[in-house]
């Protein structure tokens, strides 16, 4: 009987325990949130790029777009901990938007300014919100069309995630957004539920092979197989292949060697705020 009661108390504990742990996490989403929507119109965020280079050339060719957030009240907050939060609220919609429009009017300011930065194009990370809205591709023509730019400037990245859901919408804008030449990547590849028959049914143009099979390529054979092979697909489809999160230069020659086409990591460059990426990689000014 004693222990039958110690077991229930022990199991009352756990029960309360597991109850703090969801109330703690329900508390800090609820905190974000309420952060997250006065943060747009106080202007609390930025966006950082990182360089997307050339294998053989170390040319930069795309520059990745990454949001930053420092909160009045909570201080500099990844977006690892905030895009969730967003994204359940569905304020990742007017937050995108921003985003997007933020990025083409510093791509167009690049390409103006600098020759070398004619051809550049730029990636946005868009959540699944964002894609599902009828009104998704007329938005993005329209940012384009008023920074000036070409739909093939443009690269969407995507993630296994938002594919998953086989959202008819969806589909249907990639669809509409690949043929005005919008560029499509889908991003971490390798980590989500993976299904090949995203290869086949999305029109894709970039594989972006996730940073945890970059990180173990030189302690694990089966992890270098798995690049190798990917790369191999990735190219029979004629795909092109961003390898993420590149921290050495070893890991730079081994992709290159299984025929990696682009690197994106710390070895090359962190994601940098525009003035310093301008001034590493722009050098001559366009004639006025
Ligand atoms: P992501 O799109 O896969 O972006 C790459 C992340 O890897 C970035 O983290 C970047 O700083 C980091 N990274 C790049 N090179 C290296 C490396 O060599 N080593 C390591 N350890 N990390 C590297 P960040 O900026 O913290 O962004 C995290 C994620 O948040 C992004 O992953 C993306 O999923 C999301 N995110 C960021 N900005 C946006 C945005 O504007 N919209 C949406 N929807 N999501 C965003
Ligand atoms: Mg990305
Ligand atoms: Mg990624
Ligand atoms: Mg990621």
């Amino acid at each position: 009987d004693t222990a039958m009661y110690a077991a229930k108390r022990a199991g009352r504990n756990q029960l309360c325990l597991f109850d703090q742990g969801l109330e703690r996490a329900v508390q800090e989403s609820m905190m974000l949130d309420g952060a997250l929507r006065q943060a747009l119109a106080r202007k609390e965020f930025s966006l950082v790029y990182q360089p997307i280079l050339q294998a053989e050339t170390g040319a930069l060719i795309k520059a990745e777009a990454l949001i930053r957030w420092h909160s009045e009240s909570l201080g500099w907050v990844s977006p690892d901990r905030f895009i969730p939060v967003a994204e359940e609220s569905g304020l990742i919609v007017p937050l995108g938007r921003w985003v997007l429009q933020e990025a083409c009017r510093q791509l167009a300011q690049w390409r103006q300014a600098y020759l070398s930065a004619r051809g550049l194009r730029m990636s946005v990370n868009v959540a699944a919100w964002q894609l599902a809205d009828a009104d998704y591709v007329a938005d993005v023509q329209a940012i384009l069309a008023a920074n000036g730019l070409l739909p093939e400037a443009l690269v969407l990245e995507l993630t296994e995630r938002t594919l998953i859901a086989e959202d008819p919408t969806i589909e249907q804008n990639l669809s509409a957004l690949r043929r005005l030449g919008v560029r499509v990547a889908l991003d971490d590849f390798g980590t989500g539920y993976s299904s090949l028959s995203y290869l086949s049914r999305i029109p894709l143009d970039t594989l972006k092979m996730d940073r945890s099979f970059i990180a173990e390529l030189e302690t694990s054979q089966r992890c270098r197989d798995l690049v190798l092979h990917i790369i191999a697909m990735g190219r029979s489809l004629g795909l092109q292949l961003v390898a993420e999160g590149v921290e050495t230069a070893a890991q730079a020659e081994t992709l290159t060697g299984f025929g990696c086409h682009l690197f994106q990591g710390y070895y090359f460059s962190r994601p940098l705020p525009p003035a310093e990426l301008a001034e590493r990689y722009f050098q001559e000014m366009s004639p006025v």
